[in-house]
C-alpha cells in the first residue's frame, strides 16, 4: 500500500505483536475529526509510538504511548489553554473471529481488541485521545486571561448591543 494514510495502518497487528515490533508517527490534530468539538484550535501534532509484545500469560499485547498539546479551551474564562497531554494505554490482540476472552470484563485485564488484517492507527490513536482527555479543563487559579476577567466582572457586555449591530443601524434605533 502506498499514500500518506498508510504510514497510520497497521498490516497484521498480530503478527507485529509476537515479533516484538515497534511503530511511531505522527499525526496532525487537524486530521482526527472526532477530536474537534473539544478542541479549541487544530494547530499542532500528536504523536504516537506504539510497542508490540507478548503479555506474561503469553497473550498478543500493544502498548501505545500518546504525547501532544492539543488546544482546548478553559472551562472559566472559555480562551485557549494548550493542554500537555500524555498516555499510555495497552490493549490485548485477540484472534480475529474468536471473540473476546472470559475475562473482558475484568477491569485488571488492559482492554482487548479484536486483531483484523489491519490496525487502522489514526482511529485508535483518536480513541484513545478522546478517552484520555478530561472532562473539563482549567487555567490555574488567577491564570485566566485579562480578557476574560474584563468580561467576568467589570464591564458588562449587553447582549443586546450585539443584536443592535447585527440589525442594523436604522432598526437599532427605532425604540
Ligand atoms: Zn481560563
Amino acid at each position: 500500500m502506498s499514500g500518506p494514510d498508510a504510514v497510520h495502518r497497521l498490516e497484521d497487528p498480530l503478527a507485529f505483536a509476537r515479533a516484538g515490533g515497534s511503530r511511531s508517527g505522527r499525526l496532525a490534530m487537524a486530521a482526527l475529526p472526532r477530536l474537534q468539538d473539544r478542541l479549541a484550535g487544530t494547530d499542532g501534532m500528536v504523536s504516537y509510538t506504539l510497542r508490540g509484545s507478548l503479555d506474561q500469560r503469553q497473550r498478543p499485547l500493544l502498548e501505545l504511548e500518546i504525547a501532544g498539546v492539543p488546544q482546548m479551551r478553559c472551562d472559566r474564562c472559555l480562551a485557549r489553554l494548550d493542554f500537555p497531554l500524555k498516555l499510555a494505554s495497552r490493549v490485548l490482540l485477540a484472534e480475529p473471529g474468536a471473540g473476546l476472552p472470559e475475562d473482558a470484563d475484568d477491569p485488571e485485564t488492559p482492554e482487548w481488541i479484536e486483531a483484523g488484517q489491519e490496525l487502522d492507527l489514526q482511529e485508535l490513536v483518536e480513541d484513545e485521545i478522546l478517552l484520555g482527555l478530561p472532562y473539563s479543563v482549567r487555567h490555574g487559579d488567577g491564570k485566566c486571561g485579562d480578557w476574560a476577567c474584563e468580561r467576568g466582572s467589570g464591564g458588562k457586555i449587553s447582549p443586546f448591543s450585539a443584536l443592535a449591530s447585527l440589525l442594523g443601524p436604522e432598526q437599532a434605533s427605532k425604540d
